[in-house]
């Protein structure tokens, strides 16, 4: 009943991340061809940079990152990618970390719930559609127009609560 302790810094080992990554930039590739938008070498290589585990990102970690690989790579640029990412709904911005996550379902403009682990920054996207709609009833009853609708919500992920119990031991 020994599971290692030193995993890798992600939890990717618990499933095939290799899928979620070409599923994610595969559907990207598509999205952008259909609404005639380009994904240009720069905006890929964020994404994919976005996509390399699931822990929300910020702008100055993707920045160094990317560094290497273009040289010319300035903030604005990192910025300017991020900002077409999220308006193609292919990424969503965490507000509460001010960090970026990618959206595993980016088919369409959606309603989020965001449960974000603050041991290891993951987040597990939700859609929640009861919570959304209970929701959507409160907006409606104080009259206030919306403009855009996501939860976030801190804690602990099943898998960090998992470790430590067993680091209790
Ligand atoms: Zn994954
Ligand atoms: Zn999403
Ligand atoms: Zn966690």
């Amino acid at each position: 009943m020994n599971t290692p302790a030193e995993a890798s810094d992600s939890h990717s080992l618990g499933h095939d991340h290799k899928k979620c990554v070409s599923e994610a930039l595969g559907t990207a590739e598509h999205l952008c061809v259909v609404r005639g938008v380009q994904l240009t070498p720069i905006r890929h290589q964020v994404l994919e940079l976005i996509w390399d585990s699931h822990k929300a990102v910020k702008a100055y970690e993707l920045l160094d990152r990317i560094k290497p690989l273009q040289n010319a790579a300035k903030p604005a640029t990192i910025y300017r990618a991020l900002d077409f990412l999220i308006e193609q709904g292919l990424i969503h911005r965490v507000e509460s970390l001010n960090a970026f996550v990618g959206c595993s379902c980016s088919g369409h403009q959606h309603e989020q719930l965001l449960l974000i682990c603050n041991n290891c920054q993951e987040v597990e996207e939700r859609s929640a559609p009861d919570v959304m709609q209970a929701l959507s009833q409160e907006i409606k009853q104080a009259d206030f127009i919306v403009h855009s609708k996501a939860i976030e919500i801190h804690g602990i992920c099943a898998t960090c609560a998992q470790t430590m119990s067993s680091e209790q031991v």
